[in-house]
């Protein structure tokens, strides 16, 4: 956020900014009402808002909005103003709501403060500056929220890409042996030229290779992560842009040395490869190595479908949040490995209990987290106190023939329509902490949670 922007704003007219909040601060309501009444009769923007959330949350949401970027009097709260405009952003991206949509709803919002501006008495040179304020500020926030929702939203359509992957099944390790077998070609290739031939002005470059063709054209197609690419490519530069030349020059211990440097480089390339490949290749499998149950990478995709599905056919799904309790006194009693094995335990009776449509994730460190497709409230909490059930019942049996018996916690949260898919893991995330709360080993669920909506 470039300072001189805050500073350009605060230093605007006062008068201006007074009658701004002051509006702002008499009208939220009423805009925040209009703003929806104008979203809920449009036919694209209905697809994302369930009326009641439009009530409860939405419209709430929109009057401190209002008031945050409209009535701030001080550069940092200009600041965290422009921050809430990127968290918007981020949750438009998560929601998948169209940049349009955002674009229109602004310009009704600007349009309506602007024309309550005229009807006040400010004097002419404050009511201009009024007028251009809000007109800045809106441009601002929708900059703001835009740039953040592109890169959000770049972020989750490499995730779907890695997803699409997955899904396809490629073969990851099949193409990380053709990758490591081209290095070696090429270094092959090179050492054949320097000690059979006299002209070593065309040593074979290694981005021209079989391998160095797959780095520059595939490898970002099937990699996400760009800083160790980059490594990659800045380590092939090193060899056809520095290393090669020198070594066609050189000779006696020199030529040596630069060899030397050259099959480093070659080795941090294979090393860097082999990583690369082997974090791939969990993903293309898309489980947790622990417990096998499904990475939570996954959990975005899965519950965007999900809310889809939702939206689409009015099909409810919901969510499970599952943690082992006391744990740590597990590990601390038994020792981290056991702590493991009763990882392991738990998440095969999860499995096992779990029916074939439903998605089992290793949360993190001992949580999990259950997507159960088509079901509504009742039977997800169901389905919760019989998990809750069946791992309290169950015999745990460990190395040593030693027998432990769990419990854990269960926060259950149904769909509500909401187009977000982090809003029903939080609600899930909090009604676990009120299992907890209320002593653990329970399920729970919020109490205002609204029946699906679809
Ligand atoms: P609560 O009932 O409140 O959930 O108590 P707790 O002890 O389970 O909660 P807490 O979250 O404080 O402790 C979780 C412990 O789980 C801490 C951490 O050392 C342990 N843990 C996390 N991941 C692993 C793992 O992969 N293996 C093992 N053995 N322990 C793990
Ligand atoms: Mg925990
Ligand atoms: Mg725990």
């Amino acid at each position: 956020m470039p300072k001189t922007l805050s500073t350009e704003v605060m230093r605007s007219s006062p008068a201006a900014r007074q009658a701004i909040s002051l509006i702002i601060g008499r009208d939220k309501a009423e805009l925040a009402e209009l703003f929806y009444a104008a979203m809920l009769a449009d036919h694209e923007a209905t697809a994302f808002l369930a009326p009641q959330t439009v009530q409860s949350r939405l419209k709430p949401g929109m009057m401190r909005w209002l008031e945050t970027l409209f009535c701030c009097e001080t550069a940092p709260a200009f600041e965290a103003a422009i921050a809430m405009q990127r968290h918007v952003g981020d949750v438009h991206a998560r929601a998948d709501i169209p940049v349009n949509l955002v674009a229109r709803g602004m310009r009704l919002l600007k349009r309506e403060i602007q024309n309550r501006l005229v009807d006040t008495e400010l004097a002419r040179e404050a009511l201009v500056e009024a007028i251009l304020l809000v007109d800045r500020l809106t441009d601002i926030a929708f900059e703001e929220m835009s740039a953040a929702f592109v890169r959000s939203h770049e972020r989750s359509v490499r995730t779907d890409e890695a997803f699409r992957l997955f899904a396809a099944g490629q073969n990851i390790a099949t193409e990380r042996e053709r990758q490591l077998g081209a290095l070696l070609e090429w270094e092959n290739r090179v050492f054949r030229a320097l000690t059979t031939e006299n002209d070593l002005s065309n040593l074979p470059e290694l981005h021209a290779s079989s391998f160095g063709l797959w780095l520059n054209h595939k490898a970002s197609l099937m990699f996400n992560e760009r800083l160790e690419l980059q490594t990659l490519t800045e380590a092939v530069e090193r060899i056809d842009l520095d290393l090669l030349p020198q070594l066609a020059e050189a000779s006696g211990d020199l030529s040596r040395s630069l060899l030397r440097r050259m099959m480093q480089e070659a080795e941090r390339i294979k090393f860097l490869l082999t990583e690369m490949f082997d974090r791939l290749a969990d993903l293309e499998v898309g489980r947790d190595t622990l417990t096998q149950l499904l990475n939570r990478r996954f959990l975005a995709s899965i519950l965007k479908r999900e809310i889809e599905l939702c939206r689409r056919r009015h099909i409810g799904f919901a969510i499970l949040m599952i943690d082992v309790d006391h744990f740590k006194r597990i590990n601390d009693e038994y020792g981290h490995e056991i702590g493991d094995q009763v990882l392991q335990q738990i998440a095969m009776h999860l499995l096992n209990n779990a029916r074939a449509g439903d998605f089992v994730f290793r949360y993190g460190g001992e949580e999990f987290l259950i997507v159960l497709a088509e079901v509504d409230q009742v039977l997800a909490m169901k389905a919760a106190e019989k998990l809750r059930k069946r791992v309290e019942e169950a015999e745990l049996l460990l190395a040593n023939d030693r027998r432990l018996r769990v419990t854990v916690s269960i926060g259950v949260a149904a769909s509500d329509g909401h187009p977000d898919y982090e809003r029903i893991v939080e609600r899930a995330d909090a009604a676990l902490y009120q299992a907890k709360h209320h002593g653990r080993n329970r399920v729970h669920t919020l109490s205002d949670t609204p029946a699906i909506a679809g």
